[in-house]
């Protein structure tokens, strides 16, 4: 499904604690193969390494082509993501605030017992923020963030999968605090193991023992893996134990869709009262973010719709999007999770999912 899409390194600074030469440190740090964080370990330059650049000693087995991949396609400089650009998932954020970010913030307090867990797993609908939620911990934490789906990991990488994860999980020592994000994370820890999945089986037990050794070689390793799964019921019970924080990302409430609906109005000129907007998000009860995100789309495109002529159209002239062009909408964009699916998350919540 997903693909690579993040072609530079983003180290954000928004966060706490980050400076703001960041962002540039870290690319120079990727670019040199050294690390910001760690800097002490590097040894010469390899044959094949860049120019007279020094090679970090974490890299240093490590094939360049595939650092390069992870540099350009794996490691993401999307924007930053803050906690107001998530909406509702109260719960969920205070969870993470406590057991994520502020050990990333401030590893002193967390040591020991208060240590973080080193997985995270994120589970629920599709298009309910997970995504978001990755992005906005490596963004609050001033983590370097590496997103990478496990099917890219088995089919894109097909004989070089456990390579690549070899690569990921040392490119990401060298540049931490790090945040690998891996979605269809269940389709990687499957329990299922016939013999056509043997290049997944060891790509699962390579991925299993970089896990394990996060933390092991070095006590101060900040390396944070959250894997996101809309089956998580496919995730075999070893790889469970090992995401220690289990958390439900459910659909959103009718506030969310409100907030989720709001802020995408803001950027559009519309005429909406605010009780059409609660209309709205009564009648898209069972409606996810990313529904709620196409539903406002195709209402957009209402307006334009009725112009006769698009080529000499003033933009001043352009209907604002009104209350009739989502009741339109709502015929064309439906919820796309279904009750007995949610059923099953609320299931697996029961049986696996964390407090918080
Ligand atoms: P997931 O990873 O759970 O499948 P994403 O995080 O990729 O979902 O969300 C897909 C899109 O849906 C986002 O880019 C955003 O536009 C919208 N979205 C989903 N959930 C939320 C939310 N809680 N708040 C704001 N936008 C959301």
């Amino acid at each position: 499904r997903a693909k690579f899409t993040s072609p530079t390194l983003r180290r954000d600074s928004s966060g706490f604690g980050g400076d703001n030469n960041d962002f540039e440190d870290a690319k120079r740090s990727v670019g040199h193969y050294n690390s910001t964080t760690n800097g002490t370990r590097k040894s010469k330059p390899q044959d094949e390494g860049e120019d007279n650049e020094e090679v970090d000693e974490r890299l240093k087995n490590v094939d360049p082509k595939m650092i390069e991949v992870i540099k350009n396609e794996i490691m993401s400089n999307l924007p930053s993501v803050s906690w107001e650009d998530i909406a509702g998932l109260e719960h969920a954020k205070k969870s993470i605030m406590e057991i994520v970010v502020w050990p990333m913030q401030r590893p002193d307090l967390f040591s020991g017992l208060r240590g973080p867990p080193k997985g995270l797993l994120l589970f629920g609908p599709p298009g309910t923020g997970k995504t978001l939620i990755g992005r906005c911990i490596a963004s609050q934490s001033s983590a370097t963030f590496f997103s990478i789906s496990s099917s890219t990991l088995t089919s894109k990488w097909v004989g070089e999968g456990e390579k690549m994860v070899r690569a990921l999980f040392a490119v990401a020592r060298v540049n931490q605090p790090s945040v690998i994000f891996i979605d269809e994370i269940d389709s990687l820890l499957t329990q299922r193991t016939d013999g056509e999945m043997e290049g997944t089986r060891r790509i699962k037990t390579e991925f299993l023992i970089q896990f394990d050794g996060c933390g092991t070689t070095s006590e101060d390793d900040k390396i944070l893996v959250i894997g996101a799964t809309n089956r998580p019921q496919e995730i075999d019970e070893a790889a469970r134990r090992r995401f220690r924080k289990r958390l439900y990302i459910p659909l959103p409430d009718s506030g969310g869709r409100k907030t989720i609906m709001e802020n995408l109005l803001k950027k559009q000129s519309h005429c909406l009262t605010e009780s059409e907007i609660e209309d709205i998000c009564k009648k898209t009860k069972g409606y996810s973010g990313s529904d709620m995100d196409g539903l406002c789309r195709e209402a957009a495109l209402g307006p334009i719709r009725s112009i006769k002529d698009i080529r000499s159209v003033n933009l001043s002239d352009v209907e604002p999007v009104s209350h009739e062009h989502f009741i339109m909408a709502l015929k064309q964009i439906r919820a796309s999770v279904s009750q007995s699916d949610l059923q099953l998350y609320l299931d697996w919540d029961n049986s696996y999912g964390s407090m918080g």
